[in-house]
């Protein structure tokens, strides 16, 4: 249930405090590094602002997308930035809004960041300074000790810590994934992470059509045995190596196909119609169901959802219960917080429409401070009339 008030002014003083904080905690060098890495840069996405701690990933997942986007399956190795550059780098990315009510952070969205654990909880650590809710996926085995030290940073840094443990298959792991540890390990580390304190949640992702369509219902019981507490459900995204990938281990891709009009190097979204049925599926199961990673985490971070899906996202009703005009700030709050970072917009109720785009990110920005919906209409800029 959310509890937390997004106060966007307060936001802006927290921001202006850290960053002065962490300039005098870092060496010129230190800031420097900082401030050119893509992490300072990088415009968030509905799941919030991407992290990485590992470079390349070895688990080597036949539906991965990692290597249409530059990474490769073989010698992973911990990101370069240190605990406290990464927070540097996020505080100088103009998008990015500290604090609970400021932006989600999402772990783990282009590697396995658990392969270098003590990478791991450094970022955590140091993100932990910033205090916003951190979001982390995995295949990882977590032991009841790496468990108890993510539990233990949560609590002492008094902050929310989301853990998505992701399984698909129980029957084709040894083809699909075939170098992660098992999904028996995977429920096991759902276990563990419950018994450190924490609020694990299985993430159902990607559900592929005709390949692990038949085995949802009896991941979601394990998982609910084991001790998630909700399941995120998401689809498939292919390019056309992925598939070739998927046929070389002799898997049925017609259906595949049969969905997707064009195959080449983007990442296209394979159309999901089942995924109604699924989060029924995971409901009709007792645990909470969500369409979306951000809504999972603003779930445990008790704060209205970021991304503002009770306004147009996929809110599935959880027991969050973010509602608008309750979880949203008010307009002339807004308006001045939104002068201050350089941003022109009207508010319509439930709606800011951006009048300009001053940096990467900006409509991102603004539906997170504004808990609202965002378009962007860019003024026209009237011609001289000499
Ligand atoms: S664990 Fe994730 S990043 Fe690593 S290969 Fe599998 S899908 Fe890709
Ligand atoms: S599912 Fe709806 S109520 Fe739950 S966190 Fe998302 S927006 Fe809020």
């Amino acid at each position: 249930m959310v509890r937390y008030t997004v106060k966007p002014l307060e936001i802006i003083k927290l921001k202006e405090r850290l960053i002065s904080i962490f300039h005098e905690l870092l060496s010129e060098n230190e800031r420097e590094r900082a401030k050119k890495d893509s992490h300072a840069q990088r415009p968030p996405r509905w799941c919030g602002f991407t992290v990485h701690v590992t470079i390349n990933c070895p688990f080597a997942c036949a539906y991965c997308y990692i290597e249409d986007m530059g990474f490769n399956f073989g010698s992973p190795r911990p990101y370069p930035l240190s605990g406290r550059e990464l927070a540097f780098a996020l505080l100088m990315n103009k998008a990015f809004l500290p604090g609970r009510t400021g932006s989600l952070i999402a772990i783990g969205s282009v590697s396995e960041p658990f392969i270098f654990p003590n990478k791991a909880l450094e970022y955590l650590e140091w993100l932990g300074e910033l205090g916003n809710p951190l979001q982390f996926s995995t295949k990882q085995y977590i032991s009841p000790q790496l468990a108890e030290k993510i539990a233990n940073i949560a609590h002492k840094k008094k902050i929310s810590i989301s853990p998505l443990v992701t399984i698909i298959t129980l029957e084709k792991a040894d083809i699909l994934e075939k170098r992660a540890p098992s999904p028996e390990k995977r429920l096991d580390t759902i276990k563990n992470l419950r018994d450190a304190g924490l609020r694990p949640i299985l993430f159902l992702r990607p559900v592929i059509p005709g390949v692990n369509v038949n085995e949802v219902s009896s991941i979601i019981e394990k998982a609910r045995d084991a001790g998630a507490y909700g399941v995120v459900v998401g689809g498939f995204r292919v390019t056309e190596k992925i598939v070739k990938r998927l046929e070389n281990i002799d898997l049925d891709t017609s259906e595949i196909r049969r969905r997707i009009k064009k195959l080449d190097r983007k990442q296209r979204a394979v159309p999901f119609p089942e995924k109604q049925f699924i989060l029924k599926e995971v409901k009709k199961q007792g645990l909470i169901a969500w369409a979306s990673t951000c809504c999972a985490n603003s779930w445990t971070a008790e704060v209205p959802c970021p991304s503002a899906c009770f306004i147009n996202g996929p809110c599935t009703k959880c027991p969050n219960a973010c509602m608008y005009p309750q979880h949203s700030p008010p307009e002339s709050e807004i308006l001045i917080a939104f002068e201050k970072l350089g941003l022109q917009a009207e508010i319509r109720d439930c709606r800011i429409i951006l009048r300009n785009y001053p940096f990467r990110g900006a409509e991102f920005l603004a539906r997170n401070l504004g808990r609202r919906d965002v378009r962007v209409h860019l003024r026209k800029i009237k011609s001289s009339s000499i």
